[in-house]
């Protein structure tokens, strides 16, 4: 019996069984590569689902989150701790909002929008029946709230009607949402790359009609960046590429490259009649370890031009994609940004998937027909080529 298969046996006797588990092990990580408990190493071009945009190891990286342990890991939001002060002024300067509430994952920062965008509209006119729109196809987290504005039956299913009051619209398609308005609708929430749901970019009209018929209802835009947020497109958030702006935004995944954080974050507009004390909180959120990684990934952000890099290599990334397009029947189409790209399949994704690891390579799906590359954003050519070459070898035999 190897290693793997040992932890897996063991794994299964207390784990909930919520996982279909791949049969891998994960040990250690360097770079864009992994290792398992066996010794067999990984391309990796899942990155935690779109998580270790640094990489694994580093070293700046490390040696910040280890300070910050023997320094202070908690204190509670009942005092202010310098991680956070740091990183709300730094989060709130690269995405040109006013205001953050830090939160330990993605699903309570989509909970903390909600709240904002209900409590915003009950400051204008207290009333208990605010509707929200969402869109089909979008994926928001899995706590009540977010399951809610969740557009897919099958995550829902078997849990109720949620928080009720929310109308599902078709994603890129301006009249259906608008069909959906009426005088009780308080905010429009959506993906602005929708990740989940197979990778589709929002198109800039769609974008662009939501946010004009948001601005003349008074009806807040709530934009979910926490997939496609954080650099993954070639910009820090993705709406920055539409020219507008959300009211209200969330983010995670990458913001902590692998230390559990999340944000929501809201202009001054909103804030001003939004939360107030006593209105919403968290016992860990925002805690100095969390802050502490956030401001880290922040700097390299910063220094290493993480965004240039990923516009500069999404050509080459593109193309290569595109090739195996061409060359392959299977491949239907290719679609995404930057590095949050797909290849949707004629054939179910999930067997090239588990080639791809007997390969040497993860990458994972988006939907039943739909490869995702959500790659650490620090890949080089070299990177894509392997990956392209490991592709290949498994589409020449489809
Ligand atoms: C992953 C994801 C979430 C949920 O984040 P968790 O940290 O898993 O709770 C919400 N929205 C989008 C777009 C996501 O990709």
């Amino acid at each position: 019996m190897s290693l793997s298969e040992k932890y897996i046996e063991e794994g299964e006797k207390n784990l909930l069984h919520t996982y279909n588990r791949f049969k891998i092990v994960l040990d250690h990580g360097d770079g864009v590569y992994l290792t398992d408990v066996d010794g067999k190493k990984y391309l990796d071009f899942a990155a935690g689902i779109a998580v270790f945009a640094l990489g694994y190891n580093d070293k700046e990286y490390n040696d910040a989150i280890k300070a910050q342990i023997d320094k202070i890991i908690h204190t509670s939001n009942l005092y202010y701790n310098v991680p956070a002060v740091e990183a709300a002024k730094e989060l709130c300067s690269v995405s040109g909002m006013d205001r953050v509430f830090f939160t330990n994952s993605g699903t309570e920062a989509i909970e903390g929008a909600i709240k904002s965008a209900l409590k915003y509209a009950y400051t204008k006119a207290p009333a208990e029946d605010y509707e929200i729109i969402a869109m089909e196809h979008s994926f928001h987290g899995r706590s009540m709230g977010a399951l809610s504005v969740t557009g897919n039956s099958h995550y829902r299913e078997a849990f109720g009607t949620g928080i009720g009051h929310i109308r599902f619209a078709k994603y890129n398609d301006l009249q259906s949402v608008k069909e959906l308005v009426n005088e009780k609708t308080c905010a429009i929430i959506m993906e602005t790359v929708q990740g989940e749901g197979g990778i589709y970019p929002a198109d800039p009209a769609f974008l662009k009609g939501v946010r004009e018929l948001c601005d003349e209802k008074d009806i807040l835009l709530i934009l979910d960046e926490i997939q496609c947020g954080m650099g993954r497109t070639g910009s820090m958030f993705a709406f920055e590429e539409y020219g507008i702006k959300p009211d209200i935004m969330t983010t995670a995944k990458a913001l902590g490259c692998g230390v559990p954080v999340g944000a929501f974050l809201m202009t001054e507009r909103v804030a001003e009649k939004s939360l107030v004390p006593g209105d919403h909180g968290s016992t860990y959120g925002g805690n100095p370890f969390a802050c502490a990684a956030v401001l880290e990934v922040l700097r390299q952000f910063r220094e290493k031009d993480i965004t240039g890099h990923v516009k500069d290599l999404t050509p080459y990334l593109e193309e290569k994609l595109d090739e195996l397009k061409e060359k392959f029947p299977v491949v239907k189409e290719r679609r995404g940004k930057g590095f949050m790209q797909a290849l949707e399949l004629n054939i179910p994704a999930g067997e090239i998937v588990t080639k791809a690891q007997e390969e040497g390579a993860l990458i994972i799906t988006a939907g039943s027909n739909v490869l995702r590359l959500v790659p650490p954003l620090i890949i080089e050519k070299e990177h894509i080529d392997s990956l392209v070459g490991i592709l290949t070898k498994i589409l020449q035999k489809c």
